[in-house]
């Protein structure tokens, strides 16, 4: 069998009215060969520029044996090492090939992904969807979630407390700040110690992740478990927060870590330090998702998954064989491959809008934010800011 052509499908993931937001988008890649069966994969990491460094990596791949998955990894690696060292983009690019490669085999072999993994621990996976009030917080209780996760720094602490008040201690209840650089360690720390009473199964970027210094400075000063890693890639963007074990919960972007065996790689330097991982799903696409599932369904230090309740209409288009939520828990599905496929009518339909966010007019705000009222956004009590981004969960 060999690789015959490597398409891509960029998407708009962008809600209706979506303010910041246009620059989520979705990037599926789909691997055909010169046989009746072909693959799909999911790339994030700048999506529109991971593009362009699939279509230059595309020639690599032409002709080649798509069942030597590590071998053409090893590949692509040498072909771009003249550009620097791998960031975001370049594991982007070949995350998404490398998924699409899993998916191939899977299907050529007539077997899922999990069992190319070294089989399963678990039928399903357990998820966390997402709250910014107590009310919606009820809502995914009542809906069978036992997970469930809050973000931002504005009134975040009225916001822990009232969810927590809401569904009581049998819900694990997490946080994540979203790694603003706006915020100081020492504000981070402070903020840490508010949530320290409300039980947290994990505290998530409490800082920007560039500094590993500042996390380790606040990990050090809290006792909670800190969650990070979503905007690292690669065994060695991690390698750091978890040999010196800085963090519990390594969170890889399974659009953007490398691939699945980097995922399985980063798992085994993380189960080596008792650390867990709950990758981030947040801004990714259904095929990631999937990707996510069947590793996560091998690893033993799996700690939960991140999932998008109620995400914008076109997730539920543009893939045939969407997971189902059950009681907080997604079936790890027995077919072939990643047992998912795009469609790709629906794809056309959704174009990339944008590929950044915009800076908001109060951007130079943002800094001073934190500074100012400090008390106030350390508090129980809810403030409103009217004059603040608009639609913002900071
Ligand atoms: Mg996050």
């Amino acid at each position: 069998m060999k690789i015959t052509q490597v398409e891509t499908f960029l998407i708009s993931a962008a809600p209706p009215q979506s303010g910041g937001w246009e620059a989520r988008n979705w990037l599926f890649v789909k691997i055909h060969t010169d046989e009746d069966v072909y693959g799909v994969g999911e790339a994030s990491g700048w999506p529109r520029v991971v593009q362009t460094a699939i279509e230059d990596l595309t020639r690599l791949l032409i002709g080649e044996d798509p069942m030597q998955i590590e071998r053409l990894w090893q590949k692509m690696t040498s072909s771009i090492m003249g550009h620097g060292m791998t960031g975001v983009v370049g594991f982007g690019a070949m995350t998404g090939i490398e998924i699409a490669l899993w998916d191939l085999k899977g299907k050529a072999l007539g077997v899922p992904v999990w069992n190319l993994l070294g089989g399963k621990i678990r039928d399903k996976v357990r998820v966390y969807a997402h709250a910014h009030d107590a009310d919606r917080a009820r809502e995914l209780v009542d809906r069978g979630y036992t997970a469930i996760k809050t973000g931002g720094i504005r009134n975040c602490v009225e916001s822990v407390a009232g969810i927590r008040k809401e569904v009581g201690v049998d819900i694990d209840l997490m946080v994540d700040v979203h790694g603003p650089p706006w915020m100081t360690t020492r504000d981070a720390i402070a903020l840490g110690k508010r949530l320290e009473p409300y039980d947290l199964f994990f505290y998530e970027d409490p800082v920007a992740p560039e500094n590993i210094d500042s996390i380790a400075r606040v990990s050090d000063a809290l006792d909670m478990p800190i969650a990070a890693g979503e905007r690292h890639a690669g065994i060695w963007g991690v390698k750091e927060l978890i040999e010196r074990e800085i963090i519990d919960v390594v969170q890889p972007d399974t659009g953007r870590a490398g691939g699945i065996r980097q995922m399985q790689k980063i798992a085994a330097m993380a189960e080596a330090h008792y650390i867990t991982m709950a990758p981030h799903d947040g801004s990714l696409g259904p095929i990631a998702e999937m990707a996510a599932v069947h590793l996560m369904a091998s690893i033993p230090n799996f700690l939960i998954l991140e999932h998008l309740e109620d995400d914008v209409p076109q997730r539920y288009e543009v893939m045939s064989g969407q997971p189902e939520v059950v009681d907080s828990y997604i079936t790890v599905p027995d077919a072939p491959g990643l047992g998912v496929d795009i469609v790709e009518d629906a794809c056309a339909k959704y174009p990339s809008q944008g590929n950044i966010s915009d800076p908001e007019p109060t951007y130079d705000y943002l800094y001073f934010w934190t500074r100012e009222n400090r008390a106030t956004w350390l508090s129980e009590k809810e403030k409103e800011r009217s004059d603040y981004r608009p639609g913002s969960v900071y």
